[in-house]
């Protein structure tokens, strides 16, 4: 039987899984595969951050009886890829008996890598997630002054979480340190930043606007030494119990960049066509694709983003199987909504004839703030 191979078994490459396995011909088989003992959920991450009881909602445990049905012909590997070849890929262990895996057809999306808690250790258990997870919230809980590096989205939800969870006496002094004079993204919606900037303000956040901080030889990150203290170039001095950094995303391109780094942009994501198939030469057929946020495709790296390339490609995956004609990538609009806990926040979208337009405010604890889509991520597995 051919492969469909696909690396990485997280968002992107489980919703092609699971919309590839019911429609593919007798001829072939979803070979997924990655060494993860879960598929993790960052989105919910900073909540699990702050608030016990929510560590146990962002990951999956990563399991065959997960993703396909009892007697199912495809198959979840739990091992690592360590490199391509033209026509196969090469495991860090082996599977029905060798450690190369031909492929039919290949899929790239091996995602990013990220700091936890936005992202956990790949080899981390469950348990160890959910431990993790556990000191973060007690280091918080003790901490008075809290440092946030990074005014973007995961920064203002972060910061969010902390004023939700701890009000009246138990409120925390935070203090959002963020390098542009403006939050979040230069290509976002000014509005939205300016709404978050005004409901920060009110909240009691110390905004430290075009400053970022200078690292001392004994700067770290999370929880600080008695006395410490945060400097900025600007010449602030800003006491710090805990330090939460909320910069850097690193995609996970080196397969692909170790055998062609042609194929790989500046910013390391994987170059693809219209068609989502990967722009490289290497292989010896065309059906190589990329999604995720590992793929430079067009709208911004983000799970909703995932969700439509995962559609294109499995579409298209089909297409190259049958030999008919390919679907040409289409991103969704423009959107971005950042709760601020489960009460508040504020998020723009692109709409049909509007343009960019701001959301209602009572839309954003329904659409995002209350469960921050974990239903539907726990949703997707079938156990
Ligand atoms: C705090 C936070 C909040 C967010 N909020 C939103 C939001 O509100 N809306 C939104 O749309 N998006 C949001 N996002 C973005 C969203 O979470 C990501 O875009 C999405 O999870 C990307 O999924 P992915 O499958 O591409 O990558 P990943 O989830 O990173 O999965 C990649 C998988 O590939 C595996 N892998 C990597 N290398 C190999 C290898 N060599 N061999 C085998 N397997 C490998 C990894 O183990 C991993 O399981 C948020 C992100 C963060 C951090």
């Amino acid at each position: 039987m051919l492969n469909v191979v696909i690396i990485g078994a997280s968002t992107a490459g489980h919703i092609i899984a699971s919309q590839l396995a019911p429609k593919l011909p007798a001829s072939h088989r979803i070979v997924i595969i990655d060494p993860a003992p879960t598929s993790y959920w960052p989105i919910a991450s900073l909540r699990a951050a702050v608030v016990p009881g929510f560590e146990s909602k962002v990951y999956h445990k990563l399991e065959q009886k997960n993703f396909f049905p009892a007697n199912s012909k495809n198959v979840l590997v739990r091992q690592r890829v360590v490199s391509v070849e033209p026509a196969s890929i090469v495991l860090d262990g082996e599977f029905e008996g060798s450690s190369q895996v031909p492929f039919d057809a290949l899929v790239f999306a091996t995602g990013a890598s990220q700091p936890f808690p936005m992202r956990p250790k790949q080899e981390w258990s469950a348990e160890e997630i959910e431990r993790h997870f556990k000191v973060m919230q007690q280091e918080i809980a003790a901490s008075k002054n809290i440092v946030v590096m990074g005014g973007g989205p995961t920064g203002i939800e972060f910061v969010g979480e902390i004023l939700g969870k701890f009000t009246g006496g138990e409120a925390k002094n935070i203090t959002l340190i963020h390098r542009p004079q403006q939050l979040i993204d230069a290509r976002a919606y000014k509005k939205l930043a300016t709404t978050l900037e005004q409901k920060l303000r009110k909240a009691g956040v110390n905004l430290v606007l075009g400053d970022e901080h200078v690292a001392g030889p004994d700067f770290k990150v999370g929880k600080q030494d008695a006395g410490a203290v945060v400097r900025t170039k600007q010449g602030k001095e800003i006491p710090a119990d805990y330090v939460f950094v909320a910069v850097g995303n690193s995609p996970n391109t080196q397969l692909l960049e170790q055998v062609d780094p042609s194929a790989v942009s500046a910013n390391k994501l994987i170059k693809v066509n219209d068609h989502l198939q990967v722009k490289s030469t290497f292989f010896t057929n065309p059906n190589v694709f990329a999604a995720g946020d590992c793929a430079d495709a067009p709208g911004w790296r983000s799970f909703v983003s995932s969700e439509t390339e995962a559609g294109t490609v499995t579409t298209n995956l089909l297409a190259a199987i049958k030999k008919s004609s390919l679907k040409i990538h289409k991103a969704g609009p423009r959107a971005m909504v950042v709760p601020l806990g489960t009460t508040d926040g504020a998020g723009f979208a692109q709409l049909p004839l509007l343009g960019d337009s701001m959301l209602p405010e009572f839309l954003i604890p329904t659409v995002k703030g209350k469960d921050l889509f974990t239903a539907k991520f726990h949703g997707r597995f079938l156990a």
